[in-house]
């Protein structure tokens, strides 16, 4: 008799974790126990179908308890809950089990030998008057996208409100957008996506202002109105909102753990080591519901991604059938669809670096995405995070229209490996003008950070620039910013009091250039400000440093006084 193997939770985790145990051994006798009526759905697809980009809702059901029996001989059983783990007995006891309400054949309890839980997550309702009005979703399961369906197309509501800026919110913004909606997304926090830097958050507002949906930063929803289709935010104003949707994070499903006495992590994730083993050796987890390692900063975290927990499940259902593989941990890479653009981003932020004690530095480059020779052409936004001292590669961020999850990937798997800034300047990447440059983007950020590291030309963020005006202002004084634009493109929009001395020019113009104090120096993205720091460089002036992705990082970052015309 083969091992009895019981998994709880029957979508990315769980349902990975049968195909695989499967594949380990014929002779398990496996059993998924799912809550819901489907198994392997495709939450990920959910707001494409709402959006229409999806159009066929069968095509979200990626296999059916049959065909799980059929290819990989797994008992299915949905609609049934797992409710209580005998651990000294091996055993689960179910409710819901098709046959058990009709006096059927259906178990009321299953044992096991080992058993792996992957039971997710479930999605937060803030605890707000009006959040259980007909109006307000959230979106998680295939019976939430069907009522959501049903809502938009027998209300025809005009107007909606997103409660929330993470992923699921801005895709389910633009989902509604798609449908011609009038749509607000409201986030607490300052800035939209709170897994990327502050300055990836305007450009991702300022696309979301190009297509039309509004974007409200700093504020809470504060309760919904059901009879005037409306909402209140906590800096008092009123947001029409026909149609409600929360999507203000994931909490992890952990009640039946909790119950079975398992161990929680200090992230509030279950406790499992690296093999992902629970407190108890023989249950397994994966998925939304565990804490794991964050791979760059050893801390621990909860990445609730549709990756981690595919392999997760993987690596689970291989150690539950007597393998030993580890789980190293996630970097949580993640991209998100922004009506014609993107934005993505792998290991630390900038912040979360500088939070966790490390010497950061970042270089921010804005390069096309292929030849900009070559039609059709895009500008990305690339910042790469690494550590001053060892050079050491610690994550990336990226915004563009086309070509941002490439990037994201290779410094993805730069991070595997512990790349350093020198190993990703090295990189031989494919290229051909319709692809890429022959300094991929990648490349350039690494030069960029290289030239910092080595002192060749070392590099200030805008934040660090907008700081440094500030503390000098607060003293009375100022700043020396040099913006080496052409004339029309200063005149156009540049920093109040900065120096306009074109790069073309500098060389002659040395003396109009303030000595005996740092010079910042600054031009669109950054390119023509390092040629013009090295000049200054070679002819006395010591203390130079380059914005890092130029005007276009001082714009995103915000908070400039940005004059136009002549001073
Ligand atoms: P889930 O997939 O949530 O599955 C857990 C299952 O366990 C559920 O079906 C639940 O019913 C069942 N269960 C729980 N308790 C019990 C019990 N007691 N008994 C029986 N069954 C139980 N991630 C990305 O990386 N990229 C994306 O683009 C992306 N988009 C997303 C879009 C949406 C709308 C949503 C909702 C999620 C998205 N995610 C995305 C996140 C991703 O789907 C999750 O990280 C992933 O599904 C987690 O897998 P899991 O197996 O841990 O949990």
């Amino acid at each position: 008799m083969g091992t009895k193997l019981v998994i709880i939770g029957g979508v990315a985790g769980g349902a990975t974790a049968a195909a695989r145990a499967r594949r380990v051994s014929e002779s398990a006798e496996i059993t998924l126990v799912e809550r819901g009526p489907y198994v392997s759905f495709a939450n990920c697809g959910l707001p494409y179908y709402i959006s229409g980009a999806i159009t066929k809702r069968s095509k979200l059901l990626l296999q059916t308890p049959e065909g799980f029996d059929a290819r990989y001989r797994v008992k299915v059983l949905v609609n049934t809950a797992a409710v209580e783990i005998d651990r000294k007995r091996h055993m689960v006891r179910l409710s819901g089990s098709p046959g058990q309400a009709e006096g059927g054949s259906g178990p009321s309890a299953i044992e096991y030998d080992k058993l792996i839980l992957a039971q997710g997550g479930s999605p937060a309702s803030p605890p707000i008057p009006g959040a259980d009005s007909p109006n307000v979703f959230t979106l998680w399961t295939i019976p939430d996208v069907d009522r959501i369906s049903a809502y938009l197309e027998k209300e025809g509501p005009r107007t909606a409100l997103v409660a929330g800026g993470g992923f699921i919110g801005l895709e389910m913004a633009e989902a509604f957008r798609e449908r011609g909606l009038d749509v607000t997304v409201v986030e607490l926090l300052p800035r939209l996506m709170s897994v990327m830097d502050g300055e990836f958050g305007r450009m991702i507002e300022a696309k979301l202002a190009e297509k039309g949906v509004r974007v409200v930063t700093g504020a809470g929803l504060e309760s919904v109105d059901y009879p005037s289709r409306e909402a209140r935010l906590s800096d008092g104003s009123r947001v029409p909102a026909d149609i409600v949707l929360f999507s203000i994070g994931v909490r992890p499903e952990l009640a039946l753990a909790k119950a079975s006495g398992l161990g929680i992590g200090s992230s509030g994730g279950l406790l499992v080591d690296d093999e992902l083993r629970t407190s108890d050796p023989d249950i397994y987890a994966a998925g939304d519901m565990i804490e794991v390692t964050q791979a760059v900063s050893g801390k621990k975290v909860r990445v609730p991604l549709a990756g981690p927990a595919n392999r997760q499940g993987r690596v689970a259902a291989s150690n539950a059938l007597g393998m030993r593989i580890k789980y190293r941990g996630a970097y949580g890479t993640s991209v998100v669809k922004l009506f014609d653009a993107a934005a993505a981003s792998t290991g630390l932020t900038e912040k979360a670096a500088r939070e966790a004690g490390m010497d950061v530095g970042s270089a921010m480059v804005f390069k096309d995405h292929h030849a900009s020779y070559y039609p059709g052409s895009k500008e990305l936004a690339l910042k790469l995070v690494y550590d001053r001292k060892s050079s050491r590669i610690l994550g990336a961020q990226a915004f563009g229209a086309e070509g941002v999850e490439k990037r994201i990937d290779v410094v993805a798997t730069a991070l595997r490996g512990k790349l350093t800034l020198q190993d990703l300047a090295d990189l031989d990447l494919a290229y051909a003008p319709p692809f890429s440059s022959a300094n991929d983007p990648v490349n350039v950020a690494a030069f960029v950070g290289l030239n910092d590291v080595s002192g060749l030309a070392p590099t200030e963020t805008a934040a660090a620039l907008k700081a440094a005006i500030a503390a000098a202002r607060a003293a009375g004084g100022s700043v020396a910013v040099l913006d080496v634009r052409n004339r029309g493109e200063y005149e156009a929009a540049h920093v109040f009091g900065s120096l306009n001395v074109p790069v073309d020019e500098l060389r002659f113009s040395l003396d109009s250039v303030p000595r005996g104090c740092r010079i910042h120096v600054h031009c669109r993205s950054g390119l023509r400000s390092y040629l013009a720091q090295r000049i200054l460089k070679q002819s006395g002036f010591d203390d130079v440093v380059n914005v890092t992705g130029g005007f276009m990082a001082i714009q995103a970052e915000g908070g400039f006084d940005i004059k136009s015309g002549g001073e």
